[in-house]
């Protein structure tokens, strides 16, 4: 490696910061454990013990990773129902009958990293760059929370000096700067959250000081020799140990909420890679006593300049259903992020196996809300998208199933966060707020951003929540009944 790199590399990756939370030199991901896992978990699917670890899911425990290897390799089609029936139990008993929703704002193209599945990589002469500026940045946020009626953003960041904590920091700022006038009210970006390289605990805390959400650094994959495959040595992203223990860098910083994901069909044993999700949580729950409160899914898909994102996969869309239910039943109590990247088609059957969020009118082009791009352009983003659905036709799509789209942001800025949103989630008491809030801001979005014929279709889910509510919680519903009227009357922002 040439100096420069090196030189680079020891400015960026605290050395210290990894290796204080290793065991005997060692990180928590021990492949040759996990393989030893698979094997006993593919001689072990008798229904009878299949049966005794979905009991167990729906109490909402954890489950052990010998559990989890079983539900890896149940093949028969009605097991596989079951699974996937208790999949969406658990769902309901833990969030409820609602889906958040979400839309990811890219800021920059601009990466120091190669990896060989990325548009974005450095090696990538093809790709056109750019980074925004604050106000761009802002014409964005107005875009997004104006003409969709977005209140939830996951701001995206490649890794580059250009975009660092302090620059994180400012962008958060800019997005919660934006109000927009409504047709009834007003509207802005209530949470962020951060989907970016791994920090310093240094650099996490000016972030965290910034009030994000969800704070997420995917791992890509678990298994070490794919991942030096696949990110060159000489990179900042090559170092699998500064990635892997980013999450406890963020609870030492202060940031209580994290996103855990890999990226699907980057090798074949899509397995490995669930066990190394779960893995990954059982460490956080031991280091913290708080597990991730997300899982997102990303897929690989074809993106510019990439022989690996542009090679067939093995990974099929059974093998995506099949790793979506088994998360849900491993880790009852996170939330599970499907994104736009999947065909509606698949998102749609994505939603009886418990999945809790879908962003929707996504752009991945950097700045393409506010140029209101309507067509992808390879050279423009990071990867293709699979569903182009606006956010009102997947709104529209999920009142016809009687589900509910929530633009929920309280629970950060009720302090229900870290270890108190974990008991709150594993008690059910979360998916009371749940389900509360999803009727409030719903009834926001309905009032300020829906069509006529969109209203029809969505106000029998309204008053079908109404009804649930006040039925289940008959003391507390006229104080739900009075902040609801508030709303229907211009008030916004209102939340238990
Ligand atoms: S995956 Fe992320 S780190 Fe790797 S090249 Fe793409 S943007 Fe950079």
């Amino acid at each position: 490696m040439d100096t420069s790199k090196q030189n680079l590399l020891d400015k960026m990756i605290k050395r210290d910061e990894i290796t204080r939370y290793y065991t005997n030199g060692r990180d928590f991901i021990d492949d040759e454990l996990i393989m030893r896992q698979l094997e006993a978990g593919k001689k072990n699917t008798d229904p009878a013990r299949i049966r005794d670890i979905l009991a167990k899911s729906l109490a909402v425990e954890t489950l052990e990773p010998e559990e989890t290897a079983a539900l890896l390799y149940v093949t028969d089609p009605e097991l596989r129902k079951e699974m996937e029936e208790t999949a969406n139990a658990i769902k309901h008993k833990v969030y409820d009958n609602r889906i958040v929703t979400f839309a990811p704002m890219y800021i920059s193209s601009h990466c120091i990293n190669r990896c060989r599945y990325c548009g974005f990589s450095a090696d990538n002469p093809n790709q056109k760059r750019r980074c925004l500026t604050m106000d761009e940045i802002k014409a964005e946020a107005e875009a997004m929370t104006g003409i969709h009626g977005h209140k939830r953003v996951m701001a995206v960041y490649g890794e580059h000096p250009m975009t660092g904590a302090e620059f994180i920091a400012e962008s958060l700022d800019a997005i919660y700067s934006v109000n927009v006038k409504t047709r009834h009210g007003n509207s802005n970006v209530r949470r962020i959250n951060v989907n970016a390289a791994p920090l310093s605990i240094d650099d996490l805390k000016i972030v965290q000081q910034a009030g994000i959400g969800t704070f997420q650094v995917f791992q890509e994959t678990y298994n070490h020799k794919v991942y030096a495959q696949m990110h060159p040595a000489d990179t900042v992203k090559g170092d699998y140990g500064w990635r892997l223990t980013c999450m406890h860098r963020a609870f030492d910083a202060g940031i209580d909420d994290v996103g855990l994901g890999v990226l699907f069909g980057l090798q074949p044993d899509w397995r490995f890679e669930v066990m190394g999700l779960i893995t990954h949580a059982r460490e956080l729950e031991r280091f913290v006593g708080i597990g991730p409160h997300t899982f997102s899914v990303p897929r690989m898909h074809a993106a510019s300049g990439s022989d690996v994102a542009n090679s067939p996969s093995t990974f099929t869309d059974d093998n995506f259903i099949h790793a979506v239910t088994v998360l849900r039943l491993s880790v009852p109590y996170t939330g599970l992020i499907v994104t736009a990247r999947e065909t509606a088609e698949l998102r749609d059957r994505c939603l009886d196996l418990g999945i809790t969020q879908m962003d929707a009118s996504t752009r991945i082009d950097i700045g393409g809300y506010s140029q209101r791009n309507t067509t992808q352009k390879m050279d423009e983003q990071q990867f293709m998208l699979g569903d182009p659905r606006t956010l009102e036709q997947m709104i529209v799509d999920l009142a016809r199933k009687g589900i509910i789209t929530s633009f929920c942001t309280a629970g950060y800025r009720c302090g229900r966060t870290g270890g108190c949103i974990m008991d709150a989630l594993k008690t059910g008491k979360e998916g009371t707020f749940c389900k509360i809030n999803a009727v409030l801001t719903y009834r926001e979005w309905l009032d300020d951003f829906a069509s006529p014929e969109s209203v029809k279709i969505c106000e029998p889910v309204i008053q079908q929540e109404l009804k649930a509510i006040e039925e289940t919680y008959p003391l507390f519903y006229p104080n739900v009944l009075e902040r609801y009227n508030r709303i229907c009357a211009g008030e916004r922002d209102l939340y238990f």
